[in-house]
């Protein structure tokens, strides 16, 4: 998905350093942004002799990068920052400092609560203060007391990072790239205009030169990560604002980059050049992540997005006559403050209308400090149960059939990694889909054409073919 939320921890993992080398362990928790994150706060210490390693009970430095998205985020941190103090404290027995870090938005939005709460806690940073880390490690260890960076800064922080180096998956083939922070749209139900600040861009010859560099390292397919990424306005190399259909095609144009993909839109910044640009350019891929949230007007009224639900089937229409084999993904939220039946049953009207090739559902859950959690009219927790059901059920049946379409068609592979079964290699359609075939790892990083086979529970099966897609 685009910024896909999650519980599951994804974990930077290297081998163990020098001894001479520092270690560092970061947890990544929540969407891609966090991953990025991740990978550039490794960057930034990587020059104070930071190397990370595998595990946290051998790390000179652990940071925890969290995320304010779901229920009970602030409670899950407390309870791993307890399992950290356990690690901390076994390793000080042995005369060894341990700095642990909480970085992200619940960093941002608890703050000083953290601290009060777990005072063996040596730094809390906000998402947009991490090129900052060196200094703060080094007021942590000459103060001895906690370090908290949870403002806005006034400098953007990506003028201040140092160039990517960290591979963020295996082999290098993907790589996200974060083009657009913050949002001003203030959705009634949502923490992020609080965690992570106003709209703001990177400008175009940052981007670009970040692109650059990931081509050189074998990079091919990319996703442009941002809160709300189509309403990308970054500084032109021309002085002029450009929009992301615009980056969309000087992005096309870096040699190697065959695979070009953004995430989270808005459907009220999905504007017609950017759906010209996925007319007109084959790297654009043809899966695109939506979040419509609701299909009932008068909840999309109340959770303040901007647009109805026929604003939203118009624009499929519009992306689907401007790239015909373009599959939609979207997130829903079920049981916002005042959802009656009626309106859930407008929400399975459209997820029937559009069908969608997958799909993120959640309950809604009140978010301190956001307008939907002191509304009236909260709706409990058992229609939220039985609506969410009902409405998975549709999804999971609409995924299941999307992907029985490319059973016996030939599709483009994108090979990234070893297989989980021997002599397997494993790639991403244009779709995402995980792809399995029989073949050799020294395909992995080339882009070959599969003819699928069958359709398995998350993923599908298939047999490479003769026509090699790229070079
Ligand atoms: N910017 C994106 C957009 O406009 O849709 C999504 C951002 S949010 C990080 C990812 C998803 O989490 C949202 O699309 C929404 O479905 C879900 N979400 C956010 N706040 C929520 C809440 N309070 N309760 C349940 N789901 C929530
Ligand atoms: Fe949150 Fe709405 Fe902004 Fe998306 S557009 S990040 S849901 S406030």
């Amino acid at each position: 998905m685009g910024l896909r939320p999650s519980g599951v921890p994804a974990v930077m993992t290297s081998p163990t350093p020098t001894p001479s080398a520092r270690g560092l362990h970061v947890i990544t928790w929540g969407c891609q942004m966090n991953v990025y994150d991740s990978a550039r706060m490794g960057d930034v210490l990587r020059p104070l002799g930071y190397q990370p390693v595998d595990t946290p009970d051998n790390a000179d430095m652990i940071i925890l990068n969290t995320c304010h998205i779901r229920d009970r985020a602030a409670e899950k941190v407390f309870s791993e920052l307890g399992r950290l103090r356990l690690i901390k404290e076994a390793r000080k027995a042995h005369g060894q400092n341990t700095v642990i870090a909480v970085a992200g938005c619940v960093a941002q939005a608890e703050g000083q609560e953290i601290l009060a709460r777990a005072p063996y806690v040596d730094i809390v940073l906000g998402p947009q203060t991490y090129h900052r880390l060196p200094e703060m490690v080094a007021r942590a260890a000459r103060a001895g007391g906690a370090v908290i960076e949870t403002d806005f800064p006034a400098e953007q922080k990506f003028d201040f990072l140092p160039d990517t180096q960290a591979p963020q998956t295996p082999g290098n083939h993907t790589a996200f790239l974060t083009i657009q922070e913050g949002c001003d749209k203030f959705c009634s139900f949502c923490v992020v205009p609080y965690t992570r600040g106003a709209e703001s861009s990177r400008s175009v010859a940052s981007v670009l030169a970040e692109a650059r560099r990931m081509a050189a390292t074998g990079v091919q397919d990319i996703s442009l990560l941002g809160q709300n990424v189509n309403a990308y306005h970054g500084e032109g190399p021309d002085g002029t604002i450009w929009s992301l259909a615009q980056l969309a095609y000087a992005l096309a144009d870096i040699p190697g980059l065959s695979r070009i993909r953004y995430t989270t839109s808005h459907p009220r910044d999905m504007d017609d050049t950017l759906i010209a640009a996925h007319r007109d350019l084959p790297q654009l891929m043809p899966f695109l992540h939506l979040p419509v949230q609701s299909g009932s007007d008068r909840i999309l009224k109340a959770m303040n997005r901007g647009h109805t639900a026929d604003d939203y089937r118009d624009i499929v229409r519009r992306l689907r006559d401007a790239r015909p084999d373009m599959a939609l993904s979207s997130d829903f939220i079920v049981g916002h403050p005042g959802e009656t039946d009626a309106d859930f049953e407008a929400t399975m009207q459209l997820v029937h209308d559009v069908g969608f090739a997958l799909a993120y559902s959640f309950k809604y859950s009140p978010r301190p400090g956001t307008p939907a959690a002191g509304a009236g009219m909260q709706v409990p927790e058992y229609v939220k149960d039985a609506r969410l059901q009902a409405l998975q059920q549709v999804l999971r049946a609409q995924q299941d059939a999307f992907n029985a379409t490319l059973v016996g068609r030939s599709v483009p592979v994108l090979f990234t990694s070893r297989g989980r079964k021997p002599g397997q290699i494993t790639g991403r359609s244009p779709w995402l889909q995980p792809i399995h075939v029989t073949g050799p790892e020294t395909l992995i990083g080339q882009e070959l054409s599969v003819h699928v086979t069958e359709r398995l529970t998350n993923s599908l099966g298939g047999v490479l073919e003769e026509r090699k897609v790229y070079a």
